[in-house]
């Protein structure tokens, strides 16, 4: 059944000014009705307006909740569907009597994700926009929000479907071709199909290059702060995570928990562990915690190495440096505000200067230059920042590669001048697979499953 009346609490649960329960289906209007007041009826009401009322209780017309109900009739709203959406004001109690009062009158209660099936299947948005929805409500950081919001707006499944055009018209253009196999003809068609696959292959690794930053927007950027004890490593973590999670201490090896922060830096987003914080010894050379930061280092995709620069540089600092000479690091010139004793000549033998940040966390000075050290090795030139189609699903990355290898299977068959009918159906899978992206010809398992993961109410 697909268009029974459905409702939800659209707005997260708990405190909050206004909470919104959202009603659609083909009765959404006279079922909400049934206990809605207000001047005007709302099965009379003109659609995209919104009506001051009551919510009562039918039997004894006792008032539970003041509310204003917005209407928007089908086809112009979220599901194409006919919707009503109540704002209550009151707290979650009086939000759950409204939608149990609702749910009494026949409506059914949303399954998590149904209203975004429902534009889906109803044909307001793709495949990819609805993934996108979902996105958009984990989303962690104003970037990860705004790539969410370009894909909900159509962005990947735009650029999808060109590609799949363009391998229509190939499609066309070697189906015609087939039925005059003279051999001048089919060697142009051999060129002609190198070509649009080139072309479209191309394409391809451009979407899947964006992959690793949809990846890293998603989950943030696994970031290992390290350094020797007392040189302002739990500083940091606290001065990025503008709250006092890890403690703060004069004394060398006091900062004793696994921790993990999660926090937004100039938009992008880093998982912050304070590696050489764990567990600190009093035993000097365990204390920079190289072996210990070793599989943390190996899976770190960027590091914060932090040295004190009113003390000489240590051995084990040299070691640590040499050891990170491969990896995205940026060393931290710490406690400036103090004399220098270090010797930055040394660390620019190891470290460009682009990725040698001052700072004084005492005295709050040099956390823009750390942030913009950070975004630059983000974007390294990969990416414009206007263009930001990334593809962070896995779904959609190995979709990509699927159609990948078909098109690599084609181009190799057309390069031994396989007949022509063959190369057309790999050509036809990455077709098929690309279609798959934007939800032609996915399977109804596959679409309960995307949808499942949303969060009630969406
Ligand atoms: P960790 O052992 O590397 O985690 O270092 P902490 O963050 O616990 O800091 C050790 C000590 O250095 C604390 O007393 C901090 O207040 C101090 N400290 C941190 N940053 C600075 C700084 O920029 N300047 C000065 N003068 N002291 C700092
Ligand atoms: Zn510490």
């Amino acid at each position: 059944m697909l268009n029974d009346t459905i409702a939800a609490i659209s707005t997260p649960l708990g405190e909050g000014g206004i909470a919104v329960i959202r009603v659609s289906g083909d009765e959404a209007v006279p079922l909400v009705e049934r206990v809605f007041r207000s001047k005007t009826k709302l099965s009379d009401a003109v659609t995209h307006t919104v009506h001051y009322g009551f919510i009562v209780e039918p039997a004894s017309a006792e008032k539970v909740e003041e509310v204003l109900v917005t209407l928007m009739k089908a086809p112009r709203s979220f599901t194409m569907e006919d919707v009503v959406e109540v704002s209550c004001h009151g707290g979650i109690v009086s939000v759950k009597k409204v939608l149990d009062l609702l749910l009494q009158q026949g409506i059914r209660l949303a399954e998590p994700g149904e209203f975004t099936k429902r534009a889906f299947l109803n044909g307001r948005i793709d495949l990819t926009q609805a993934e996108a929805v979902i996105d958009l409500i984990r989303a962690k950081s104003d970037r990860a929000f705004k790539v969410a919001l370009k894909q909900v707006e159509g962005n990947l499944s735009k650029q999808i479907k060109h590609l799949r055009y363009v391998l229509v018209e190939l499609m066309a253009h070697v189906e015609v071709n087939i039925d005059y196999p003279e051999h001048d003809v089919e060697e142009m068609t051999n060129a002609f199909i190198k070509g649009k696959c080139d072309t479209v292959m191309v394409e391809i690794d451009r979407l899947l290059v964006t992959a690793e930053q949809g990846k890293i927007l998603r989950e943030g950027i696994e970031t290992a702060i390290v350094g020797r004890p007392n040189v302002g490593k739990s500083s940091l973590l606290n001065e990025l995570a503008q709250e006092n999670r890890a403690i703060v201490t004069d004394i060398p090896g006091t900062t004793r928990d696994v921790i993990e922060e999660f926090v937004n830096v100039g938009g992008i987003p880093l998982k912050l562990l304070d590696t050489a914080g764990i567990r600190e010894t009093t035993d000097i050379v365990e204390q920079i915690g190289v072996e210990r930061s070793k599989t943390a280092l190996a899976e770190a995709d960027l590091i914060l190495l932090v040295l004190n620069s009113n003390e000489e540089l240590q051995l084990d600092e040299i070691a640590l440096m040499k050891q990170l000479a491969d990896k995205q690091t940026i060393v931290i010139l710490n406690k400036i505000d103090l004399s220098r004793r270090l010797d930055v000549e040394q660390v620019l033998s190891y470290f460009p200067k682009e990725r040698i940040v001052e700072l004084s966390l005492i005295e709050n000075k040099g956390i823009d230059d750390l942030e913009k050290a950070i975004a630059a090795i983000f974007f390294e030139g990969k990416l414009e920042s206007s263009d930001l189609t990334y593809v962070s699903n896995v779904r959609h990355i190995s979709l990509l590669k699927q159609a990948k290898r078909s098109l690599q299977d084609a181009l190799d068959a057309n390069e031994q001048y396989v007949p022509i009918d063959m190369i057309q159906i790999d050509i036809r899978a990455a077709w098929e697979q690309l279609g798959e992206i934007i939800g032609d010809s996915v399977g109804e398992s596959l679409i309960d499953q995307i949808f499942t993961q949303f969060c009630l109410g969406k």
